[in-house]
């Protein structure tokens, strides 16, 4: 009877090995996709970001590893309005996979800085779509989060409950740390600062602080010697108290513009990973206002 019990018990463990589900390969341009991803779909799915969060997304060496990682994807998640427009077709067309689903995020998002004209690439306007980093406002990440649940249903419909609770979940912790990223920062509002690249304008608006200049003149271009001479003016005459660069660009530049103006340079992280410390959607926001009232104060 004994021996009975324990033959039964392993065939139950094999049996219920052999069902539970292998997780579906997903895989995500950036790291902050790849976080939500994984805060809504939980262990169902294994998650793979093509962009490290140390990286610069506009420009990532399309190598062969990540073809494969995209050969073996069920779903590609991307941030569209072209930031990945140098490398992520690339990888599509190499993938060859024609089951994959590719969802591009930016839909449902209000975009920044949309083109009212045609659109022209002649200068090498990263953002000719409009202003891609739209992560960097939680509200957007919310949004993303939505969509994202929607889609991963589509997969694996019998965990739909599960991805609905995990967002509610996430929605909530994102609305919880968002009133609290607004009263630290709710005394700096109306702060003028300069970027480097034109990547902190959904950041600024959301948290009320203005950005009267950028290092690039143009989104993903060297700047003039001219321009950098003319910025320099008008942050002496402003007294512009913060330059803010990603910690992907090269910081010489930023550090000159620094010393002559006296202006204090912030370098941030744009992305999960972005520091070691930057584990998930959040922790990126934790970091980033916590080094905004740090530099401001
Ligand atoms: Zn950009």
């Amino acid at each position: 009877m004994k021996l009975f019990a324990t033959l039964s018990f392993g065939i139950f463990l094999l049996c219920s090995a052999a069902t539970a589900a292998e997780p579906i390969a997903i895989v995500t341009t950036t790291a902050d996709i790849a976080a939500i991803v994984k805060a809504i779909g939980g262990e169902r799915f294994a998650v793979e970001s093509i962009a490290k969060g140390y990286q610069d997304p506009h420009f990532v060496e399309a190598k062969p590893s990540f073809v494969r990682v995209v050969n073996r994807a069920r779903m590609l998640f991307n941030v569209g309005l072209e930031l990945e427009v140098g490398w992520l077709p690339l990888l599509i067309q190499g993938g060859r996979n024609p089951s994959l689903v590719v969802v591009d995020l930016s839909q449902g998002i209000s975009v920044l800085e949309k083109p009212s004209g045609p659109v022209s690439r002649a200068q090498g306007d990263v953002h000719a779509l409009g202003n891609p980093h739209y992560w960097l406002d939680p509200r957007n990440g919310v949004i993303m989060a939505r969509r994202i649940a929607q889609e991963l249903k589509t997969l694996a419909a019998a965990d739909s409950a599960l991805f609905d609770q995990n967002l509610k979940a996430f929605a909530s912790d994102i609305a919880a740390r968002r009133k609290r990223w607004e009263e630290q920062l709710a005394p700096f509002r109306g702060v003028e600062l300069v970027t480097y690249h034109k990547e902190w304008e959904y950041l600024m608006k959301w948290l009320g602080l203005s950005i009267v200049g950028y290092v690039e003149d143009k989104p993903g271009i060297p700047p003039s010697p001219r321009h950098l001479e003319e910025l320099v003016q008008t942050m002496q005459q402003r007294k512009v108290k913060a330059l803010i660069a990603s910690n992907y660009t090269n910081p010489n530049v930023a550090k000159s513009i620094a010393e002559k103006t006296g202006a204090k340079l912030l370098v941030l992280p744009t992305s999960v990973g972005g520091e070691e410390t930057i584990r998930s959607y959040g922790d990126l926001f934790d970091t980033i206002v916590g080094k905004l009232v740090t530099a401001l104060k």
